[in-house]
């Protein structure tokens, strides 16, 4: 299991502090914050990866220094993500992200739209698909929570067995601060821990 450090909105000494307590993996959701918080700390070096919304305007300042894009959340983003792997010579890691949550607001892939872009992964030739990453209902309802964290395990099971060529596709992207417990218990490999880290953000 693989925890993220969500350090967005934190300031790059919160990162080196929580580097010298041993965490490596760091998480963050804007573009321009994730360059040059990349830069600021390069002489650690951590595994970064891209959480956030990421318009194809902005590839260049996530997809060099991104170990995984966990947000894909549309086919026009991976055709670009494919596109700009292919112009420069490197195969971008990435998760899709699943629509679970109630919010209408949340962005994500329906379930058909996932297999479709699955169906059709080998035209990706600079992109590898990792597994999935999901946002469960923003509630306090376990009920609900379970029932998100259920549907994407399962679909991702069945997403596995479907396309065993992908054989990278093994992450499970679930479980926040306040629900990370939970996803535990639906197979998460990867949580993504802002709030329960760094403290409430400053927006
Ligand atoms: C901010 C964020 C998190 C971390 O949220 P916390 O509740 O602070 O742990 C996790 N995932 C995504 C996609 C985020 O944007």
């Amino acid at each position: 299991m693989k925890l993220v450090a969500v350090s967005k909105f934190h300031p790059e000494e919160a990162i080196r502090e929580a580097y010298a307590a041993g965490q490596r993996v760091f998480g963050e959701n804007r573009p321009q914050e994730f360059a040059r918080k990349v830069e600021a700390l390069k002489d650690l070096g951590p595994e970064w990866h891209f959480i956030g919304h990421l318009q194809t305007n902005k590839l260049k300042l996530v997809l060099p220094y991104a170990d995984l894009v966990q947000s894909v959340d549309s086919a026009h983003l991976l055709d670009a993500i494919q596109d700009w792997g292919k112009a420069n010579g490197k195969v971008i890691r990435v998760l899709l992200e699943l629509h679970i949550g109630a919010e209408e607001t949340k962005t994500g892939f329906k379930e058909e739209v996932v297999l479709d872009i699955l169906f059709r992964a080998g035209k990706y030739t600079h992109v590898r698909f990792c597994g999935l990453m999901g946002m469960a209902s923003h509630t306090d309802c376990e009920e609900d929570i379970r029932a998100d964290f259920a549907r994407i395990a399962d679909f991702k099971a069945y997403l596995a067995d479907l396309f065993p060529e992908l054989t990278d596709f093994r992450e499970l992207s679930i479980g926040m601060s306040g629900d990370w417990r939970i996803a535990l218990d639906y197979g998460a490999t990867i949580v993504r821990i802002g709030t329960a880290i760094f403290g409430e953000r400053q927006y």
